[in-house]
């Protein structure tokens, strides 16, 4: 699979799921542009480590994805976007009558309300070059709820449903829109839960994973972002072209229980 001379552009892509994507994508030879709301020396070597070790062009733009104007400059800005992935997110995790409204709000900003503003940006010049990629990560909380986790599952719900919208708008053009529902991935997402869900329910670290984590997870494994990174390659593939408006699943089985 060669996506040599492609572009690809990964919103909240200097750790996890995001930057796993940008390796995956980048050994297939797309050039990739890495993002997130920092612009450290950090953040600008782990563009320059991916364009070392597989040769393609790497940048890294930072962009506030919680600010929509911001999010429709990352596409400008980066001048190419044959692949966009949607994968910038937050989560709070609280009871709904308890639920900060800041938080809720910027979780919608920045899990649900980017993807419509970059994807806005970026069909047209899917259209002029004549390809396009649009993946949204959403997560098994797009097709599943848990408690606490209102906002989190609104956004993963609604980008579902935005995904199959920018299929059907985009159905007569070479571009295809889907979605990926990862279960649990082991990023510093997921790891921010742990110190909490300890507290809550009085158990050390492994239970946590084992029995509250993965308790929905029914492989009992975390998904990789390696894996992640795959699934994007494949939707990238001329296999995958006629894959549009839908959703994969990598999430060791939980949403078939
Ligand atoms: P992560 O915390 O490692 O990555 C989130 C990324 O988003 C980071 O690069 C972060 O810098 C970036 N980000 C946060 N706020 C931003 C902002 N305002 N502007 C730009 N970038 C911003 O977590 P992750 O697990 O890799 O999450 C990536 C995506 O995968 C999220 O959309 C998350 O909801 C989804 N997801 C994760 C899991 C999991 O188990 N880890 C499961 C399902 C879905």
């Amino acid at each position: 699979m060669s996506l040599t001379g492609k572009t690809a552009v990964i919103t909240g892509s200097n750790s996890g799921i995001g930057l796993g994507m940008a390796w995956e994508l980048a050994r297939a030879g797309a050039n990739v542009v890495l993002n997130s709301f920092t612009d450290t020396s950090e953040d600008h070597a782990l563009a320059q480590e991916i364009a070392d070790k597989t040769g393609v062009t790497a940048r890294y733009i930072q962009a506030d994805m919680s600010d929509g104007a911001a999010c429709r400059a990352l596409i400008d800005t980066s001048g190419a976007c044959d692949i966009l992935i949607n994968n910038a997110g937050i989560q709070h995790v609280c009871p709904i009558d308890e639920f900060p409204a800041d938080k809720w709000n910027a979780i919608i900003a920045i899990n649900l309300n980017s993807a419509f503003h970059t994807t806005a940006a970026a069909l047209p010049m899917m259209r002029a070059a004549g390809w396009g990629r649009v993946i949204n990560v959403a997560s098994a909380h797009g097709l599943t709820a848990s408690p606490y986790k209102s906002a989190y599952v609104a956004a993963k719900h609604g980008i579902v449903g935005m995904t199959k919208t920018v299929a059907l708008e985009t159905a007569r053009d070479p571009i295809t829109a889907n979605a990926i529902c990862p279960g649990y991935v082991l990023t510093p997402l997921v790891e921010a839960q742990i110190p909490d869900t300890m507290a809550k329910y009085d158990m050390g670290r492994d239970e946590v994973i084992e029995k509250v984590m993965l308790e929905r997870q029914p492989s009992k494994e975390f998904a990789t972002v390696e894996q992640l990174g795959g699934t994007a390659v494949f939707l990238c593939s001329d296999a995958a072209a006629q894959i549009t408006g839908t959703t994969l699943s990598v999430d060791g089985g939980w949403t078939a229980l």
